[in-house]
């Protein structure tokens, strides 16, 4: 029997699955108590799992299946491409039609000089090529001590060694613990941390946090900064307007290279290709993955400027490169998965459709009682959950438990909304219609007002002191 076609029921496939299936990014006792849901099909926006709910995903999988699910176009094209050459590699002076068709169009897309694509297999490798790549920059400059990489408290940028390293989520530090030369500035999280500032003010504090972690180390210590145009895992947090451009500047100032993270914010998320565009950032280097295969293939990798690839590619052989990078499958889907965005016009669909009427929806979401502020930026949208509105105060129980109640309340209703502690979080596929924007907001508000009534019920509504 093919378990895959003709598999067996649900309580069987979660028994097995716990069993023998080590979970990313999960307790795994507590996955076992409960069973995993079982999902089966995918189209468009929706999912179906083993027990026949239609569910709407308002997280495109893990924020990468922008042009939805079940687009027969990439199944025949990745077939196309194994029948033809399921693999061979790019390393020792050989390469093949799809790298080479990818590479020219992603140099294509992206804005400036960002003309040259390393590629790997995700974004946490694309992200372990960037550390290796600025430090091997300054090398080859003869700036060998340049080694530090200033990173935020909060951001994510995968969970391989180095990507962790560069994240600033502590739990994973604390799990295996972060290679050397990486520090940390605070995040721009203006709602949570911006005390009496206004949010003009505190996007310039926190910005200027760069120039004092580059003093305190060292200018001549410094050979880059990372940063995601908007964090995504860290909870969706859409920086004040005047942080990225006091960022930018003080790297020019000090000569640093600098990163921007596109791994979510690339290929259309926030309604322009890339984030940097949205957000005027000039970077060096953009890591992307996710978005650019829409999932269908597991590819990623770090676009390049001219003057680091001309520096990093003009001193000899750079050591490094993974077995998969470039993999003709994954690069033929993602090819063809930005011809249909740019066909079909998906990133004028988000930026002229989808975000106006999302806004509008999104941000009624406001006044509801439990929602201390609702944010929207293309399709990536987050509202802080808050027992006072006027405080912007915390619960006082421990953060995350009534973000998991919420949670629990959007699976119940056949909604995928993700909790980031007391943040609850969406970047629905960027094909998404206006009716089936309708669909996830009437959800998530019957859930928001579930979830209320229960906090209210178990006396939860409760603010944290001071
Ligand atoms: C998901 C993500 C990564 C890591 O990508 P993987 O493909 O999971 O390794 C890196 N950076 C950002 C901003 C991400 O959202």
């Amino acid at each position: 029997m093919n378990m895959i076609t003709n598999h067996l029921p649900t309580a069987e496939l979660q028994k097995l699955d716990a069993a023998h299936h080590f979970h990313p990014f999960t307790d795994k006792a507590g996955l076992a108590a409960k069973g995993a849901r079982v999902i089966l099909r995918g189209e468009g926006v929706w999912l179906t799992d083993s027990e026949g709910h239609r569910i709407i995903d308002g997280m495109a999988g893990l924020w990468c299946v922008n042009i939805g699910y079940g687009r027969k176009e990439l199944a025949q094209v990745a077939a196309r491409q194994m029948d033809e050459l399921p693999y061979y590699n790019t390393f020792f002076q050989t390469t093949h039609v799809p790298a080479i068709a990818l590479a020219a169009k992603i140099a294509e897309l992206a804005p400036g000089d960002l003309n040259h694509v390393f590629f790997a297999s995700s974004g946490s490798e694309a992200n372990d090529t960037n550390i290796r790549l600025v430090r091997r920059y300054w090398d080859v400059k003869g700036m060998p001590w340049r080694k530090t990489i200033i990173a935020r408290w909060n951001g994510y940028h995968g969970s391989t060694m180095g990507g962790g390293s560069l994240g600033g989520m502590k739990p994973i530090h604390a799990h295996g613990g972060k290679i050397d030369g990486i520090e940390h500035i605070d995040q721009p999280y203006w709602w949570a941390e911006g005390g009496d500032m206004s949010e003009d003010e505190f996007g310039l504090a926190r910005a200027r946090q760069l120039e004092e972690k580059i003093l305190q180390v060292g200018p001549d210590n410094v050979a880059a900064f990372i940063g995601e145009p908007v964090q995504g895992a860290g909870g969706v947090i859409i920086p004040p307007r005047t942080y990225w451009p006091e960022i930018q500047r003080i790297c020019q100032k000090y000569g640093i290279l600098l990163i921007a993270d596109e791994v979510i914010t690339g290929f259309g998320r926030t309604g322009q290709w890339f984030g940097s565009q949205t957000f005027g950032i000039k970077p060096h280097i953009m890591t992307i993955a996710k978005g650019l295969s829409s999932g269908y293939q597991p590819i990623g990798g770090s676009i390049v400027c001219d003057e680091v690839a001309e520096v990093v590619g003009g001193a000899g052989e750079f050591f490094h490169g993974y077995t998969y990078s470039g993999h003709p499958v994954a690069a033929a889907v993602a090819l063809e998965n930005l011809r249909i965005m740019q066909d079909e016009k998906v990133v004028e669909h988000v930026r002229d459709v989808a975000h106006p009427y999302l806004k509008e929806r999104w941000d009624a979401l406001a006044e509801h009682p439990l929602v201390g502020e609702a944010k929207l930026v293309g399709l990536m949208g987050s509202i802080a959950l808050t027992p006072d509105k006027a405080k912007r105060a915390k619960f006082a129980g421990e953060e995350g438990t009534v973000g998991y109640r919420c949670r629990e309340r959007c699976f119940a209703n056949d909604l995928i909304m993700r909790a980031v502690g007391d943040r609850m979080i969406i970047a629905p596929p960027l094909v998404i219609t206006p009716s089936e924007i309708d669909i996830l907001v009437d959800r998530a508000k019957k859930s928001l007002d579930e979830c209320y009534a229960g906090l209210k019920k178990d006396g939860l509504l409760v603010a944290r002191e001071g």
